[in-house]
């Protein structure tokens, strides 16, 4: 079978694997659709700290049933899945709290091993789901990125009530503001593209502001009535963004925060505790495929 091989940094290929044999509990799936995300750019670039070389890259994938292996009760042969890339030991202080997405021995398809770049990938029975036989995989294959969207709204509590504010109008951007809009919360997005802010004000943003047009802090206290944002979410992650964010923040507020940028930001304590803001970090889901 043929698979998406990074080497080390800058050095990708395809090139030729075998095709591996589903164990107890496991089945081979037939790989039909998978997503690009900025993560794979950053294996490739060597930008993740997270990756181990060399890797099959891609978590974001879906696929049919090939081969089930023994003691699979849930899967049958062709059934169509999607697989959430998240694997935990079930034993650390994370696991046994119900936060195995920052399992301390976490393994992620794609990153920690091999992933769904590849025509056939062994899966765990518990990391599928089912999706419906009519779906194009290409929708299959989209469901991890809304799950990052689910996670980070469940951990920050979103609700009907709020006003949120989403720093990034790129893919993970316009997941969320989706997830916002479906919990009937309203979403500003802001962004520095513009055909990216008009996608989000066609999937249901209230507004839209391009920050290097518009002095977004000023922009925030109009839309608020000046009381500020109660949830921010930075799915850009430009650390210079943090310290405006803890300014636009209400009183009371929330900042969820997704990325994986290594730099430092300047962070003025008194901005978080004088409001009693809540600082969420938001990594991959944690069991957020059945939403
Ligand atoms: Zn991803
Ligand atoms: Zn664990």
């Amino acid at each position: 079978m043929k698979v998406v091989y990074v080497e080390k940094p800058r050095s990708i290929m395809i090139r030729e694997a075998p095709i591996p044999h589903p164990g107890v509990g496991e089945v081979l799936l037939r790989v039909r659709a998978g997503g690009i995300c900025g993560s794979d750019m950053h294996i490739y670039h060597g930008t993740n700290p997270q990756a181990k070389y060399p890797r099959v890259i891609g978590h974001e994938f879906c696929g049919d049933v090939a081969e089930v292996g023994e003691s699979v009760a849930g899967f049958s042969l062709g059934d169509h899945v999607a697989v959430d890339p998240v694997t935990s030991c079930g034993f650390c202080y994370p696991c046994s709290i119900g936060r195995h997405n920052v399992c301390s021995n976490m393994e992620v398809f794609g990153v920690h091993k091999d992933g769904g770049f590849a025509e056939y990938v062994v899966v765990g029975e518990k990391n599928l789901h089912k999706i419906p036989s009519g779906w194009p995989f290409e929708k299959g294959a989209l469901v991890e990125p809304f799950t990052i969207a689910a996670n980070i709204l469940s951990r920050t509590e979103c609700t009907s009530s709020d006003r949120v504010l989403v720093f990034g109008a790129g893919p993970i951007g316009q997941v969320i503001l989706q997830g916002v809009r479906r919990t009937g919360a309203v979403c500003a997005v802001a962004d520095i593209v513009d055909e990216r802010l008009e996608k989000a004000l066609s999937m249901g943003a209230d507004i839209a502001v391009n920050t290097r047009k518009t002095d977004l802090e000023g922009a925030m206290m109009e839309w608020t009535g000046g009381s500020g944002a109660p949830l921010i979410i930075d799915a850009a992650g430009a650390s210079d963004l943090f310290p405006p964010m803890l300014r636009m923040a209400s009183p009371a507020g929330r900042i969820g925060l997704l990325s994986f940028s290594a730099a430092s930001s300047d962070f003025v304590q008194l901005e978080a505790v004088k409001k009693e803001l809540s600082i969420f970090g938001s990594r991959l889901n944690c069991s957020k495929f059945p939403e």
